[in-house]
């Protein structure tokens, strides 16, 4: 039984809230806590009616890290869940420090003025976790989070070396819109356009970017979902895995994206309006993508009229008792299941769920250690169990199929 705070009350931190509010033997008190509260408010209304708990809620601002701490301090959790942005990743590792709480989140730091994310700044709080004997676990939502542990996974029960490990993400829903990101539109579009690279014997290597002529994509044919072009993406749980994995000689993550989507942000790109920079308007300064933002629809609302799915998994070659093996896990969720259940879409749910399980692991001290981990660093058994118990069951095939080499 334990206290967390979730932080961050958009698609995903309602899916969150609403998972742990599930487990009560495990969330005996959960606190939802944003920047506007009211939506943390809305989110509480409709735990009560689902689930027929309460849940406490607040107003912070986690780019300040005094507020955090006092927060903290308040509600005195055994762990903050953060699911807000990545830019306030920093923010509450300090004040998580400065309280003494365990942390963990779901995507790596980014700064807000370059559109570029590594886990280097957060890696570099590991002494301190450490020496205060706290735990942070980075990533664990489904790409990074349960892709990371597909692998360890693998590592440990399927291959005595993995030496290729290829992530592939589809999202075959269609939600109605003429265009929409699945998650916060401006972390979504600075993810999609930036620098393709992969790791591939110990270098990575860069590649046309997904709106270029010349990207690289292939089909792929899914389960269940069918034949989808898939591009060639960075991600970031490729960082870590290319160091964490043994044996490992490439790894590669690709993303389907319709023409549709491609069309959209090909546009957008073109005329200026996914610049991250400040512009001057009428004499105030705008960044255009936080306008754009403020046009398009919230991902949170998305699932409505979903209809769909989403197929992520893991395609891993490599050895067992010395002869080659291929192996494929990968998850099915249905975007209406999902809104039957919590009212999310899928990209929110698949995100939410694996949250809410590092969260009981942390809770239960079934997950335990004193750093900074990512996922595949920790026992991934436990973990697999759960994704089948709470809404996310994985198969694991043989895998028959072509990659590109
Ligand atoms: P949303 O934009 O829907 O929600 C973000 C929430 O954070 C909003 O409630 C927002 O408040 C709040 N927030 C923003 N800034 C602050 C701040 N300074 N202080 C307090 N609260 C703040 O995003 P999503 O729910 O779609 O995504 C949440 C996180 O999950 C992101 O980091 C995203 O990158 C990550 N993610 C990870 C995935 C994975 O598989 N690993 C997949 C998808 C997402 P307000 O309402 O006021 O704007």
């Amino acid at each position: 039984m334990g206290r967390v705070l979730i932080l961050g009350a958009g698609g995903v931190g309602r899916v969150v809230a609403h998972k742990c509010a599930q487990h009560p033997d495990v969330f005996a008190n959960i606190m939802l806590a944003s920047r506007t509260k009211s939506k943390c408010d809305e989110i509480r209304r409709e735990i009560k009616e689902r689930a027929g708990i309460e849940i406490e809620t607040a107003e912070v601002d986690a780019d300040k890290t005094g507020e955090m701490v006092a927060l903290i301090r308040r509600f005195k959790p055994d762990l903050v869940v953060n699911v807000a942005l990545p830019y306030q990743d920093l923010t509450v590792m300090d004040a998580c420090l400065e309280a003494g709480v365990n942390y963990m989140d779901t995507a790596n730091y980014e700064p807000k003025d370059v559109a570029h994310f590594e886990y280097s700044w957060q890696w570099a709080y590991q002494e301190r976790f450490r020496e205060k004997g706290l735990m942070a676990v980075l990533g664990c939502g489904f790409d990074p989070g349960v892709s990371n542990i597909f692998c360890a996974y693998a590592q440990k029960h399927l291959l005595d070396e993995i030496n290729y490990i290829d992530i592939l993400d589809c999202n075959a829903g269609s939600h109605g819109h003429a265009f929409a990101t699945n998650f916060n539109p401006e972390i979504n579009i600075r993810e999609v356009t930036q620098e393709v690279r992969h790791w591939e014997n110990g270098k990575w290597i860069s590649t046309p970017v997904i709106l270029d002529q010349k990207s690289v994509h292939f089909t792929f044919d899914y389960p269940v979902a069918g034949p989808k072009e898939s591009y060639l993406l960075y991600h970031e749980e490729l960082e870590s895995l290319a160091k964490n994995i043994k044996g490992l000689k490439r790894i590669r993550f690709w993303m389907t994206f319709s023409d549709n989507y491609l069309t959209h942000l090909r546009v957008l790109q073109n005329v200026g309006m996914t610049r991250i920079d400040e512009v001057d308007y009428e004499g105030k300064k705008v960044v255009p993508i936080k306008f754009l933002k403020a046009l398009l629809p919230d991902p949170a609302t998305l699932g409505t009229n979903y209809t769909g799915k989403t197929v992520i998994g893991n395609v891993m070659r490599g050895k067992k008792d010395g002869k080659e093996r291929s192996v494929y896990i990968y998850n099915v969720c249905d975007h209406a299941d999902a809104y039957r259940e919590i009212g999310a879409q899928a990209v929110s749910y698949t995100t939410g769920v694996p949250a809410m399980i590092c969260a009981m692991l942390m809770l239960r001290g079934v997950w335990k250690g004193a750093g900074v981990f990512n996922t595949e660093q920790l026992d991934p058994d436990p973990f697999m169990e759960e994704l089948n118990r709470c809404g996310l069951p994985w198969k694991q095939v043989e895998f028959e199929g072509r990659l590109p080499e």
